[in-house]
């Protein structure tokens, strides 16, 4: 924190949606596809063409909307943006202005130095993306209008943020909360979760806003905590030097960790908004959004106090296991299966998601499903198997497929559980040990440690360690 600055940052989100078709056509968005070969004569931009708007990009702007607490608009309306760039044929880019489908939202951040803090949300509107223009060796540029009109909900918070901190603990949480919907695969190096930060300084006290910057291509977390604080100080030595910061827009060039300037700032009166006479006054009713609230899945920080209050898991265990949605189900199954919520926790963050990383895969291609990995849980419950073992099985079912019984079957890990038979496997360990028995009858205790594990070494760790335990105890003070 600066002792003669606050800082002031309000960002601006760009959400690219999941649905099969785009926003006002029947093509597909095809990433990846040869370019200009998804593309009609609506999102081509001809003369002529009209706008059919898709229902599924409202669905989820509303969707997004309540997740976020924003209020519904009954009646919204889509406007012109005009500007001339060649990745945007008809001149103008259909979005949302004086009337977007949600307004007036927030959402309940947690940073370390300012604790919970509600970051207001101004508006969230369905707009068209623009082309892309690709720029070849030979200093010529083509453009691919597969990109063009792709459904975007554009994000606007209020500049409610005060440090780079609490501007990702905002997009994290925003982040995850789209990816949990559904609506956006989250994936912010290829763009589909497009962050500006718009950034500003003032003396402390000062109550207006200072002249902000909007910085451009932000594509991971890291990038747009290191922008954010470069622009900072950019912003501070310019006026601590006596200069004014400009309005401008800039981008940020990861590898150099610095931004240059790229034009400057466009007011809203550029762009000469006027409502589209091709489309409709967009009516969305009640029982839409009514229908939309009851489908909604629970959401991340819900689920994290369930699983904390409800589990009674620590609130680091929930905060994981919450984190992304399927590994939330894949852990829920588990607990449906076997009522112990925190083996269950430990079994998951532990072995699962661990060898999933080394892996490299995903939850959903875990070979070990809930049902498996919930009959080798009960296995340990009913001390068929220890704990120790019990990972060995895991790795087994991993590998095979099979279920729990079957592995300790077929390789004979079933706990030893026979008296007489530990009783023969502490015998042997007393008698190979003279040395340290002799300390510890004389009271070096510390050492039943060494004799438990002898004891699990020799069974080949199927002797059940508490009775082994028992055992070794009863023997030695003989
Ligand atoms: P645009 O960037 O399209 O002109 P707005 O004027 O609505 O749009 O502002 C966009 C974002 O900039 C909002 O998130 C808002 O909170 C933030 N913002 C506006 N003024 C400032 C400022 N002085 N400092 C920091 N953020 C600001
Ligand atoms: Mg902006
Ligand atoms: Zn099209």
């Amino acid at each position: 924190m600066n002792s003669r600055y606050e800082v002031v940052i309000g960002l601006e989100v760009h959400v690219q949606l999941t649905t099969k078709t785009k926003i006002f056509c029947g093509c597909s968005p095809g990433f990846g596809q040869s370019p200009n070969s998804q593309t009609c004569p609506v999102c081509l931009g001809l003369p002529g063409a009209l706008p059919v708007l898709n229902r599924q990009v409202v669905e989820d702007a509303i969707k997004a909307g309540l997740a976020t607490n924003c209020q519904i608009a009954p009646r919204s309306i889509f406007a012109r943006k005009n500007y001339f760039y060649p990745d945007l044929p008809k001149g103008y880019q259909i979005s949302q202005f004086e009337l977007p489908i949600c307004e007036h939202g927030w959402l309940d951040i947690e940073t370390e130095e300012s604790g919970e803090k509600r970051i207001g949300i101004t508006r969230i509107h369905m707009e068209e993306d623009a082309g892309k223009l690709l720029h070849n060796d030979d200093n010529s540029s083509s453009v691919d209008l597969n990109r063009a009109c792709t459904p975007l909900l554009e994000v606007v918070s209020e500049p409610d943020m005060r440090s780079s901190d609490e501007a990702i603990a905002y997009l994290k949480q925003l982040h995850q909360i789209v990816v949990y919907l559904g609506v956006c695969d989250g994936n912010l190096e290829e763009g589909s979760f497009r962050c500006d930060a718009n950034v500003s300084v003032r003396p402390w006290g000062q109550k207006e806003l200072g002249t902000r910057a909007e910085l451009k291509n932000l594509n991971s977390f890291r990038f747009i905590k290191q922008a954010i604080e470069y622009e900072v100080e950019r912003q501070i030595d310019i006026i601590d030097d006596g200069g004014e910061v400009v309005q401008e827009t800039r981008l940020f060039d990861p590898d150099a960790g610095v931004s240059r300037s790229m034009r400057s700032k466009e007011e809203a009166h550029d762009y000469r908004y006027f409502p589209d006479p091709d489309l409709l006054p967009l009516q969305v009713a009640d029982e839409w959004v009514e229908r939309v609230r009851n489908g909604l899945p629970e959401l991340p920080l819900d689920k994290i106090s369930r699983y904390q209050n409800d589990l009674g898991l620590p609130a680091y265990n929930a905060g994981v296991l919450a984190a992304e949605r399927p590994v939330a189900e894949y852990f829920e199954a588990l607990v449906a299966l076997h009522n112990n919520p925190k083996i269950c926790s430990n079994w998951v963050m532990g072995e699962v998601l661990g060898a999933l990383k080394e892996k490299g895969l995903k939850i959903a291609e875990c070979p070990v499903s809930p049902e498996l990995l919930a009959g080798i849980l009960k296995r340990i419950d009913d001390n068929t198997i220890s704990g120790k073992i019990a990972k060995t099985v895991f790795e087994e079912v991993w590998q095979t497929g099979k279920t729990a019984d079957q592995v300790i079957e077929e390789k004979g890990l079933k706990q030893v559980t026979d008296t007489g038979a530990i009783e023969a496997i502490v015998d042997e360990v007393i008698a190979a040990n003279p040395g340290q028995v002799a300390e510890y009858r004389g009271g070096k205790e510390k050492l039943m440690g060494f004799f438990v594990g002898q004891v699990m070494k020799a069974s080949k760790g199927k002797a059940n360690p508490g009775m082994a335990n028992q055992l070794l105890k009863k023997k030695l003070a003989e």
